[in-house]
């Protein structure tokens, strides 16, 4: 039987999505090998219901419906993989947590966007377990094609550890 599987972009730029998306000679085996019943990027509507073997979750929680999102796929997922720096660090919406929300909201939506920014952004195992996380910005399309290889044979990966800057 196929894994079921799923991709879901929270708040970020979907470059990691684009990804799995730029493997195009790949893709028809990754369909053919697995049962792909959401993908926010790739595909309109799609089962937000059924069991999981894996989610891959890309971006970060800044938002109710982003935790919404990420609480639904934890509940119906045997896997939570992560997917970019965004999850697995809060990236870009993560680096003005120094600042008040209430500060950024006005200054992003004026005086009437009191109700938004209502938790400090933060990457997914801030909220929930995260059994994997594909690092990178975006990561590497072998070793998302790695992960998605190993889950056919109910494993997971081991990568490297990368250096944050090679030259400092
Ligand atoms: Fe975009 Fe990079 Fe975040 Fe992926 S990790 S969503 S590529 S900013």
């Amino acid at each position: 039987m196929r894994p079921t599987i799923a991709f879901a972009g929270l708040t970020a730029c979907s470059g990691c999505q684009l990804t799995l998306l730029n493997c195009e000679d790949e893709l028809p085996q990754v369909a053919e090998k697995f049962s792909i019943v959401h993908f926010s990027l790739g595909m309109s509507g799609g089962d937000e219901c059924s069991p999981l073997d894996a989610a891959f979750v890309e971006g970060a929680v800044s938002t109710p419906e982003d935790l919404e999102i990420l609480l639904s796929l934890r509940n119906r997922s045997r896997l939570l993989i992560g997917v970019g720096t965004c999850a697995r660090w809060g990236g870009i919406a993560a680096m003005k947590n120094d600042q008040s929300r209430k500060e950024l909201a006005a200054a992003v939506y004026g005086d009437s966007a009191h109700s938004l920014l209502t938790f400090a952004p933060g990457p997914l195992h801030r909220f929930v377990t995260v059994d994997f996380t594909i690092v990178g910005c975006p990561p590497e399309k072998t070793e998302v094609l790695a992960t998605l290889a190993s889950l056919l044979h109910g494993t997971l990966p081991v990568f490297p550890d990368y250096p944050v800057c090679t030259e400092c």
